[in-house]
């Protein structure tokens, strides 16, 4: 039987939806592919369980930290906490300053001490009503993760990635934005070494809100460009 080759990029992009399962724990992963079908493993799976089997008996890995590791990005990290920060720009025009001019340092304020990669640096980009700011990673999948959790599929899928510098109008017309001809649309490549969080415009209507209400009105595509949040209506709020 041919050998299927699976490139990295295939790996990457497949890693996200093995950790949404039981199959990346390496305990669940023979629970899911031997103990409930009765078959065995292929493909990832197979990969996945064949590294941290051989890494384990060679003592480089053990099993409960890949699967400590997966629960606090599954579990712990997400937009929630990039919303923290979106929401302090919107409410302290003096913290929002300090973070465009310097976004790894400001974060620190809020208790927030990195991005998830030590080597990157994170620059924060505002939207206002003249120019909409939106983030992707031509080259793979570099994102947030320690502000914004697992980085979405889309945001690693290969159309995404080259048509968002190509047609980028297009691109935000298919994520349900339409914008104005004047409206100046900049799109950022992010790297190993840069990441970046787009802070959206505050929506209209949440002028009495505390600052954790507006945290929860902050969605993930917001922070990376490709959602515009809606005018507040209190009647259609849970
Ligand atoms: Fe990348």
């Amino acid at each position: 039987m041919a050998k299927k080759k699976i490139s990295r990029r295939s790996f990457l992009a497949t890693g996200p939806a093995v950790a949404a399962g039981s199959a990346i724990s390496a305990k669940g992963l023979t629970q899911e592919t031997e103990g409930v079908h009765g078959t065995p493993p292929s493909g990832i799976p197979l990969r996945v369980q064949s590294l941290i089997s051989v890494l384990t008996k060679k003592g480089l890995l053990d099993p409960k930290a890949v699967d400590a590791l997966i629960e606090y990005y599954e579990t712990k990290i997400g937009p929630h906490i990039g919303a923290k920060i979106v929401a302090r720009a919107w409410v302290d025009p003096a913290f929002k300053e300090r973070l465009l001019q310097d976004a790894s340092s400001t974060i620190t304020e809020l208790g927030l001490t990195g991005i998830g990669n030590s080597r990157a640096d994170l620059v924060a980009l505002a939207n206002t009503a003249e120019v909409q700011n939106m983030v992707v990673c031509t080259l793979c999948s570099c994102y947030p993760w320690a502000l914004l959790g697992l980085p979405p599929t889309w945001y690693k899928d290969f159309a995404f990635r080259s048509r968002a510098v190509i047609e980028p109008r297009a691109v935000l017309e298919e994520f349900g934005m339409t914008l104005e001809e004047d409206v100046e649309v900049h799109v950022w490549d992010s790297t190993a070494d840069l990441r970046y969080l787009v802070i959206p415009e505050r929506p209209e209507g949440t002028e009495e809100m505390t600052e954790e209400e507006l945290a929860a009105l902050v969605t993930r595509d917001s922070m990376v460009g490709v959602e515009k949040l809606k005018p507040f209506e209190p009647e259609t709020a849970v």
